[in-house]
């Protein structure tokens, strides 16, 4: 019997002892409460152990004392437990110092009814054979004061369940309930045990059952059940598409997104079998734990695209477990992005390629094709501006548009691109024996076209550049496709014009004069050289300032070196006032020495009419030097006349009257040569060299000297005939009625200090 109740309470304890221990582990917030509670109930079963086999009163009472108030405790305990378990503890506080207070006084209680056995008495009972069999119990009425305030806990413990359990979600229900029935076991099993007199505490069972249940709960059950629940409700709620397979390959679970998406029945699981498991043979044959992949799925008949990811799943000893699959469905966002991308690369107006884009895809293209010979073309529609402030934006749009579709249609083949630039600037890469001159004329015509309705007059030119080096950067091929249509203005017949390399260098030496003409004026590199000019007695009688750059490192440069690049960026009119002031010093330098009768000839570009006030430039200098106007000739050419006619007529007409002679330069060489005539009043018109020449057409180039020189003559003016390098050309000019004369017979362009040796001092 001993050995019986030895086993029994040992494994009551050990039981208790062990959920002691498992608990440890656990970091909640309840657990060190859990531990104390725990400790308790052994306290209470090892003092009802000891006091069943006390065998001496005193010691008894002593336990059974014990006991009670250990239970008195553990109410309290689960008590306090139970408000934290349930989240109602703020709101007892003020419950806890009362009921700790009872307890200490019922230990106080319990311990002297040892002395004064006033709570309850004990008498040993004996078996038949005399030996102690128990004790049998007799409780004071006092006794029932520590059962009220003991019952009082485990009802208010009760009605804290009861209160959680009626507002709690399902799941969390469970362990409130189980809780619950334990504590009503507990008061009916001791409420049994006073009434019937029953020999041993049953509910001592109860409590350590209870003790198991608040462990299991603490530690596994709760959590567990909980993170099921949060994940299910996670996965199925998530934007993400899940399927599980077990490591049988068996499907286990499918969220509703995934089912959705494969449009599978709720129960059909194998669907996903079908789909998926060829995906895990293949990560399992490459040994991968982890895999991305993209798949295009046609559900009701829509494309979509799945990003799928593959996750195996291992247990602790790295054993296969099974694995999940992960999908988003990128349908929409791959769209968007589809549409991003070509509205960053697009130009909205004509929905061919934009800048960046082109350039980029010209780039990959020249690449990727190494034996494709490419153009790249350049477009230009001439006064676009123009086109748009006349006509409005609506036009310039419309005349955009077709722009587009003509490129377009001249580059079917898909090795072409066509893009806008910028504006009314088109680029188009082309292979080269795809691009069909005539096709594109066609084309620019029909654009041209547009505007005939209006009676405007569009014009569209191509820069067609061969791409000669591949390896160049592609801006700098498209560079040279501009090149063609900047540098050729006017040399395009049908509106194609191709780069060649002696547009680079051209545009290299413009870059060149540009870069260090200004310093060259400030460093008196800059200088004129006169040539003389004759009469019919070969007398000097003044000479033309013909410009020099004498140049540190290259030497003398002639004006057909950099003359143009001047006119060209519109520097030339810096120059030509330089050389104007230059010939003025001279002219007043000559005049301090006496000498009044040379003049010096000087050339006006007809850019210079643009870039500042000639009248103020010439009348400011024969103020500033005191010179006689007329012994500044002004040489201008016909170009002058191409533009702003009356304006520019009405300069010279005024310079004129000043007293400056205006002398027609270059008369013959030119287009409406006689045009000319007929416009401008001048003074002295000076015949082109290209007369004397003309060595097979002698005849006739005579005739046309000698009528040319006589309607100068009855017009009033005198004749310079320049470009004179023979007696020959000499004598024959001199019958023929001619003035005066320049040319190398006489002298060529010298230095100032050569000419004042020669022919002044
Ligand atoms: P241009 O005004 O017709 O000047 C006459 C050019 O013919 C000069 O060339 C001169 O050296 C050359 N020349 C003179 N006699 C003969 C000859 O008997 N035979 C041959 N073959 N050539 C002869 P240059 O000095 O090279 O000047 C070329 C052009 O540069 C000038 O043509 C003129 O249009 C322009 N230019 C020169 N200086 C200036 C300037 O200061 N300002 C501007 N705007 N243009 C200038
Ligand atoms: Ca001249
Ligand atoms: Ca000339």
């Amino acid at each position: 019997m001993v050995y019986a109740s030895i086993i029994y309470f040992s494994v009551l304890v050990a039981i208790l002892i062990g959920c002691i221990i498992v608990g440890k582990g656990t970091k909640t917030e309840l657990a060190s409460e859990i531990t104390g509670l725990l400790v308790m109930a052994v306290v209470v079963v090892i003092a009802y152990w000891a006091f069943l086999l006390s065998g001496r009163e005193r010691l008894g009472l002593l336990c059974l004392g014990i006991y009670d108030v250990g239970l008195y405790f553990l109410a309290a305990m689960m008590y306090r437990y139970t408000c934290m378990f349930t989240g109602y503890a703020p709101q007892v506080k003020y419950l806890n110092f009362f009921v700790w207070l009872a307890g200490i006084i019922d230990m106080v209680a319990m311990l002297l009814n040892v002395l004064g056995e006033y709570l309850f008495v004990i008498s040993p009972v004996y078996r038949e054979d005399g030996s102690f069999l128990t004790w049998k119990i007799q409780y004071s009425m006092p006794y029932y004061i520590h059962i009220i305030c003991c019952y009082t806990i485990v009802i208010f413990s009760i009605m804290t369940l009861a209160k959680k359990i009626a507002g709690s979600p399902h799941i969390y229900r469970k362990k409130y309930m189980i809780m619950l029935c334990a504590y009503i076991l507990i008061v009916f099993l001791r409420m049994f045990m006073y009434l019937f007199e029953w020999k041993y505490d049953w509910s001592i069972l109860i409590i350590v059952f209870l003790g198991i249940v608040v462990s299991y709960f603490n530690n596994y059950s709760v959590p567990k059940k909980l993170l099921q629940n949060v994940l299910y409700s996670v996965s199925e709620n998530t934007s993400s598409l899940i399927v599980c397979f077990d490591n049988y390959n068996k499907c286990t679970y499918v969220n509703e997104g995934a089912r959705k998406l494969l449009g599978v029945e709720k129960d059909d699981l194998k669907a996903f079998e079908d789909k998926f498991v060829p995906y895990i043979n293949i990560c399992a044959r490459k040994q991968v734990d982890y895999d991305i992949t993209d798949e295009i799925f046609t559900v009701d008949g829509e494309e979509k695209t799945i990003l799928i990811e593959y996750q195996s799943v291992i247990d602790d000893m790295n054993k296969y477990l099974g694995c999940f699959f992960k999908m988003e469905d990128r349908t929409e966002e791959i769209r968007r992005f589809e549409l991003e991308k070509y509205k960053a690369t697009h130009d909205s107006l004509t929905n061919i390629y934009n800048r960046e884009a082109f350039f980029e895809v010209v780039e990959k293209g020249i690449k990727e094709n190494p034996d494709t010979d490419y153009c790249l073309i350049n477009t230009n529609i001439k006064e676009f501006k123009l086109v748009n402030d006349l006509f409005g934006s609506k036009t310039g749009d419309m005349i955009l548009v077709k722009m587009a579709e003509e490129l377009n249609t001249l580059c079917e083949g898909d090795k072409s691109v066509v893009a806008r630039i910028y504006g009314d600037r088109f680029a188009v890469l082309i292979p080269a024996d795809e691009f069909d001159e005539d096709k594109a004329v066609t084309g620019i015509r029909n654009v041209e076209q547009i505007m005939k309705a209006c009676n405007y007059k569009l014009r569209i030119v191509l820069g067609v550049y061969v791409i000669a080096d591949r390896e160049e950067s592609v801006q700098s091929m498209y560079d040279k496709a501009c090149m063609a249509i900047e540098r050729n203005k006017d040399e395009y017949i049908n509106g194609i014009v191709y780069y060649d390399d002696s547009i680079m260098e051209k545009a290299l030496h413009e870059k060149f004069v540009v870069s260090e003409f200004e310093n060259a004026i400030e460093n008196n590199e800059v200088e004129i050289y006169i040539q003389a000019q004759v009469n019919n007695e070969r007398e000097v009688i003044g000479g033309e300032a013909l410009v020099r750059w004498a140049h540190p490192e290259y030497g003398v440069l002639l004006p057909g070196q950099f003359i143009e690049e001047l006119e060209r960026t519109g520097l030339i009119y810096k120059l030509d006032m330089y050389v104007w002031e230059l010939a003025a010093k001279k002219l007043y330098e000559w005049n301090r020495r006496g000498i009044t009768d040379k003049y010096i000839s000087v050339n006006i570009s007809a850019k210079d009419f643009y870039y500042m006030d000639i009248y103020r430039a010439f009348t400011g200098l024969v103020r500033k030097y005191n010179i006689n106007p007329h012994n500044l000739k002004l040489e201008i050419t016909e170009t002058v006349l191409m533009h702003d006619l009356e304006v520019h007529l009405d300069v010279l007409g005024r310079l004129r009257k000043f007293g400056f002679n205006i002398e027609i330069d270059d008369f013959g060489s030119g287009y409406s040569s006689l045009g000319m005539l007929k416009e401008i009043k001048a003074d002295i018109l000076k015949i082109d060299m290209i007369f004397l020449r003309e060595t097979e057409n002698k005849l006739r180039s005579r005739t046309i000297l000698e009528a040319i020189i006589s309607m100068t003559k009855q017009l009033g003016m005198r004749v310079v005939t320049e470009g004179v390098e023979t007696e020959e050309q000499y004598e024959g000019l001199k019958k023929m009625g001619c003035d005066y004369y320049q040319g190398y017979l006489f002298s060529k362009p010298i230095s100032v200090a050569e000419f004042e040796e020669k022919y002044l001092y």
